[in-house]
């Protein structure tokens, strides 16, 4: 696994044939025997080039534009920028480093439905000409600040308003008055936009809903004299193939009925997770430990491990790269590094926590793990929304290192 590929501030390790990431995730265990043993995050930027054929072949009419906040590290920039995939940007930071990847203005969408004034100069400066925009309010601060705009119109969807318990975007009955104002201030309207989370227990009837209420606003643009030729149905794609194909084949005879290809009509989409989330992963170390038993009654001190149930600590928690714990998501289970000999065979039940000693600070309620010792290390995978920003500004340790890794066949 020698040849490192020198990048201005990451660096990129070639893994040659058979050398797998679970081996480069062993040779930084190995290095770290003697040392602190601090949690690091591994990057496999192939996961990246791997998602985009899977990405290509099942939905080849969806143009990817990716959401920059699920993961705004320079290397996944740059490998998905040369991938030339669009970018999602929610403010000025995000448009600058994107733009500083050579991205083309005309491939940036500014998301966000309530933008800081700097944020819409800054798109004009740059050119970038799309925004979303979803208010009177939004639309009057756009017209002044950037009126050669070209606007996406969020529009609001159940399972969103469900997922975030608020309501974002305009429903249909205000469509008509937004519109018109639109005209009256002499902005063009060219699109619709709106979000599908992935937790939507009704797939089809979310897109039934949202692709015939945006095809209702196309036509009251047209009527109004808009060019509306973008249609973007926004992110909710886990990362798993299975899933993607679900939602294909949900929105695919939507799409048919309603926007076919020779309507001419730009279809995008915003997967974020679905490119970022399997391609990093993040060890941590087990820095403290308790046994408990399950039935305090029956149990006398010193009894066998059989009703036991573990508890330990590892060296980060949700004020760190477990973020995402503390908006309601769940952190599946980590597997155990291999070098763990077990005593005997047993798994048992183990919760799993950070180091603050907080009572939020619980990563993992409950799962199945054999016995570990302190010193122990464990990987979790698909850590990879929550970008390294957050790794390192958010952890306990200044930095936690990233090491990024590609194949050579992947390369
Ligand atoms: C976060 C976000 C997404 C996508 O996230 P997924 O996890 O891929 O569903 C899409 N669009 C916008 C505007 C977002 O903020």
């Amino acid at each position: 696994m020698k040849g490192l590929v020198d990048k201005p501030n990451y660096i990129i390790e070639l893994l040659e044939g058979g050398v797998t990431l679970d081996d480069v995730i062993d040779g930084h265990i190995c290095e770290q025997a003697l040392g602190e043993k601090s949690a690091f995050v591994v990057g496999d930027l192939g996961a990246l080039m791997r998602q985009h054929v899977c990405w290509q072949s099942a939905v080849p009419r969806m143009q990817p534009y990716y959401p920059v906040k699920c993961n705004s590290s320079p290397a996944v920039i740059e490998v998905l920028a040369s991938l030339g995939l669009g970018f999602i940007c929610a403010n000025k930071t995000e448009a600058s480093l994107v733009l500083e990847h050579g991205v083309p203005p005309e491939n940036i969408i500014l998301s966000g439905v309530c933008k800081q004034l700097a944020h819409i100069k800054h798109a004009a400066k740059n050119n970038i000409q799309h925004l979303v925009c979803e208010s009177e309010a939004e639309l009057s601060k756009i017209s002044r600040l950037h009126p050669s705009a070209k606007l996406l119109l969020q529009l609001t969807t159940e399972a969103h308003a469900a997922e975030t318990s608020m309501a974002f975007g305009f429903s249909l009955k205000s469509c008509r008055h937004l519109l018109e104002a639109a005209k009256e201030l002499g902005v063009q309207v060219v699109g619709v936009t709106f979000h599908i989370p992935s937790s939507c227990q009704d797939l089809q009837q979310a897109y039934n809903h949202a692709l015939s209420d945006a095809r209702c606003v196309f036509d009251m643009g047209v009527d109004l004299g808009f060019n509306m030729n973008i249609l973007d149905i926004g992110g909710g794609f886990t990362g798993s193939e299975g899933q993607l194909k679900q939602v294909e084949s949900a929105v695919r005879p939507l799409l048919e009925a309603y926007f076919p290809p020779l309507s001419g009509v730009h279809v995008l989409a915003q997967p974020g997770s679905f490119y970022v989330a399997s391609a990093f992963s993040l060890a941590v170390n087990v820095i403290g430990k308790k046994v408990m038993n399950r039935h305090w009654d029956s149990l006398t001190q010193g009894g066998n491990n059989e009703d036991a149930e573990f508890l330990y600590y590892m060296n980060e928690g949700v004020y760190g790269p477990f973020s995402r714990k503390l908006l309601g998501n769940c952190i599946a289970a980590p597997s155990v590094h291999k070098h763990v000999r077990c005593a005997e065979e047993g798994v048992y039940p183990s919760s799993l926590w950070g180091p603050s000693l907080d009572q939020l600070d619980q990563v993992v309620e409950r799962c199945l793990l054999p016995e570990l010792s302190v010193g122990d290390w464990l990987c979790f995978s698909n850590m990879g929304v929550c970008g390294p920003e957050e790794f390192s500004c958010l952890s306990t340790s200044p930095q936690l290192p990233v090491y990024y890794t590609v194949s050579t066949c992947d390369w």
